[in-house]
């Protein structure tokens, strides 16, 4: 059993970009707008603007409280749209419930959709665009499999989780007909009978359901690959919070051949491909 190591990986991306920045001076913007106070999304915002600042981007944050209506949020979008000086625009989701989400990521100009969700990139990436703008997560889950010469091409991999942010744009770029893809993709969500006897068959399993520890080890094929992507808080008692995945991995790693942590696993990456990104959007408004 191997343990894939996200910050190693994410590490070596983000000197990538700092030294792709400070070699051709390059003036960098990550514009990061937040709305309420969720812990969990300010506490991604405040890691992700700390990359930016060892990597020479300058994040600015926009804040609102969860009463801000869906206006101001999309006039917010529109100014940065057309503000020469920021080159990508990240929503850090959740919104308050009653701001439409979809209304909020079409309204971002393609080419500062630093997270891939506005409905052009998303079209791109189903269509296999090489100027598609991947979302980080599932951009982040291939890189690390790639790093670790973990081989896709006709593998079975079952996904579990339906999401428009992870699964959907994982499993649109795991069957792209390209060389280094070809997989054969199962999804399973919470309507899916047999859970186990499907992730049974699973050469890689990857997990984004927002379940502690949920997947234990009879759900998982002996030598297979797993990647767990969920991120959950366990309270104690004195209200500090520990951080698990949704696979039971000390239950799970010794059937495994690799096997990602929580922490230390999928999050490096995607906040190493946020910036790669906020790169990559910066070449395209340039
Ligand atoms: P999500 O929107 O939270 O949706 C959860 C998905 O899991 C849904 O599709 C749901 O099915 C499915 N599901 C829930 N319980 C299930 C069960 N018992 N059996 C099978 N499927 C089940 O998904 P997400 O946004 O992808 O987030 C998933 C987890 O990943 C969360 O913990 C999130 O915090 C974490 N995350 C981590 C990163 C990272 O960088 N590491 C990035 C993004 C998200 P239905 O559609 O049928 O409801």
């Amino acid at each position: 059993m191997k343990i894939i190591n996200g910050i190693e990986i994410a590490d070596n991306i983000l000197e990538d970009v700092k030294n792709e920045i400070i070699k051709k001076n390059l003036k960098v913007s990550l514009a990061v707008i937040l709305a309420g106070d969720d812990f969990a999304s300010k506490t991604y915002v405040k890691m992700k603007r700390k990359k930016c600042t060892l990597v020479n981007i300058n994040s600015y944050l926009f804040e609102y409280p969860s009463s801000v209506g869906e206006n101001t949020i999309l006039d917010k979008i529109d100014e940065l749209n057309n503000d020469k000086n920021i080159d990508a625009i990240l929503v850090q989701l959740p919104l308050p419930k009653h701001i439409d989400e979809k209304k909020i990521f079409s309204k971002i100009n393609p080419s500062k959709d630093v997270d891939g969700f506005n409905p052009i990139n998303a079209g791109k990436v189903l269509l296999g665009y090489d100027d598609a703008i991947f979302p980080c997560t599932p951009i982040g889950i291939i890189t690390l499999l790639k790093a670790y010469k973990i081989d896709i091409t006709s593998k079975h991999i079952t996904i579990v989780g339906r999401s428009n942010l992870v699964a959907k744009p994982l499993l649109i770029m795991l069957i792209q007909k390209k060389k280094e893809f070809n997989a054969t993709v199962t999804i399973c969500h919470s309507y899916t009978k047999n859970l186990k006897s499907i992730t049974k068959k699973a050469d890689i399993l990857i997990v984004a359901i927002g379940k502690a520890n949920f997947i234990t080890k009879d759900f998982i094929k002996k030598g297979s690959v797993v990647i767990d992507v969920g991120i959950n808080y366990i309270y104690k008692n004195d209200s500090t919070a520990k951080i698990v995945g949704d696979v039971d991995f000390e239950n799970v790693k010794d059937l495994c051949s690799y096997i990602t942590p929580v922490p230390k696993g999928v999050g490096p990456m995607t906040i190493a491909m946020l910036l790669k990104n906020t790169l990559i959007c910066h070449k395209k408004n340039k």
